[in-house]
């Protein structure tokens, strides 16, 4: 029996109700006798928190998930706390804490969903958006002076380094060398930013010749997003910066069919920290609190924790029943104009999981 230690970090608003939807489903699958339990330690940070004790975290909270196997994520973000305290008081504090400096976004359209590119096929939307993690726009270099005056000045750095920009294009070659096309887009607006971009811009061209398997063209981050929605087919794997990659997967996502769907990884490659899944949608503050929220993006993230466990054939399974689930028009919840519960979803795939495992297991 393999066991693995998840953290569990619900957070505010929808998180709430999807991340323990995703652990019902792994409890399901560790039920399934699939060889395979987990040790959950859940963790109550987020605006309740913050609220009670003035942050969002303990100073202490890195410490009790650095000896975890990985960690499911649900949202950062409560009405009633500005949204830069929330996001960099958890969410940013783990990412940049832990070192998990490749964002990892995969995009297909799964069987049912009904996406708005009218001229995309299923087979022509198979994306893998590789983001920057840990520093560029999102670095927190910067500041405010004269606050509140007339004079008031502020930034935000984009600060990029040789080593942090080498590290994330290497992460994507090698991804996109792994996957059928070897292929990869190198998203950039070097045109405009004459300085950190365009070192990005050199270090790719570096990195490329370590990956002579790899096809790769570069692709200017407005020019991206026309690319996206007009000819999404010549698209396979991508990488950008933080910020680029961070809109452009809400696009993928949106593409895609839904952005409660989506999921992520936030991935630290050498493994010497725990890595984090999460759905990339928010805390929903609209449908919060009314049990509507699809929890179909926390399952896909908990696929992808499987699967960087090393445990591929769990994280088929899953994937094979969110499929099925997603392929059920019963099973749509309100963001696929359907009127499921995320509560009938997830018994349906954890339903799903049970009687599979009752089949005799596919060769891999
Ligand atoms: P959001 O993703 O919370 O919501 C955008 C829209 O999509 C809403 O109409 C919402 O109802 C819908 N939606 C999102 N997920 C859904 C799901 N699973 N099922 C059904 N509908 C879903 O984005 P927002 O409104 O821009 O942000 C709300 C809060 O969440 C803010 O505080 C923001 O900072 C935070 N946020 C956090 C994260 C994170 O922690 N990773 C990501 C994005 C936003
Ligand atoms: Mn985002």
């Amino acid at each position: 029996m393999r066991r693995y230690r998840i953290a569990l970090i619900p957070g505010d608003g929808i998180g709430k109700e999807v991340v323990p939807a995703g652990r019902q489903v792994l409890e399901a699958l560790a039920g399934a006798e699939n060889g395979i339990g987990f040790d959950f330690e859940s963790f109550d940070w987020g605006g309740d928190y913050y609220r009670a004790h003035g942050a969002m975290m303990p100073e202490e909270g890195l410490e009790a998930l650095r000896s975890q196997d990985a960690i499911l994520f649900g949202s950062a973000g409560d009405p009633g706390i500005p949204d830069h305290i929330t996001l960099w008081g958890l969410r940013l504090k783990i990412c940049q804490g832990l070192d998990q400096y490749a964002n990892v976004r995969p995009t297909r359209i799964l069987p049912g969903i009904d996406a708005p590119l009218k001229r995309c096929r299923t087979e022509d939307l198979d994306w893998v958006i590789v983001r920057e993690n840990t520093e560029g726009e999102y670095s927190g270099a910067g500041g405010r002076v004269h606050q509140g005056f007339p004079i008031e000045a502020a930034m935000d750095v984009s600060l990029m380094t040789r080593a942090g920009v080498e590290r994330i294009q290497r992460y994507a070659f090698r991804l996109a060398a792994s996957r059928p096309r070897k292929q990869l887009t190198v998203v950039t607006k070097s045109n405009a930013q004459r300085h950190a971009m365009v070192m990005w811009d050199e270090v790719a061209a570096g990195v490329a010749r370590d990956f002579p398997e790899v096809t790769w063209d570069k692709e200017l981050v407005d020019a991206m997003t026309a690319r996206m929605v007009n000819r999404p087919a010549s698209l396979d794997t991508i990488v950008a910066t933080n910020l680029q990659a961070d809109v452009l997967s809400d696009l993928a996502a949106a593409l895609a069919g839904s952005l409660g769907i989506a999921p992520t990884g936030n991935i630290n490659p050498e493994r010497v920290f725990p890595s984090m899944f999460e759905p990339i949608h928010g805390s929903a503050f609209d449908i919060m609190g009314r049990g509507v929220a699809n929890p179909i993006g926390t399952f896909w993230s908990a696929a992808m924790m499987l699967d960087h466990l090393g445990e591929a054939e769990a994280a088929r399974r899953v994937m094979e029943a969110v499929e099925a689930a997603t392929a059920d028009p019963k099973l749509r919840t309100r963001d696929l104009s359907g009127a499921a519960t995320t509560a009938e979803v997830t018994e349906a795939v954890c339903a799903h999981i049970a009687a599979a495992a009752r089949r005799p297991l596919a060769t891999a």
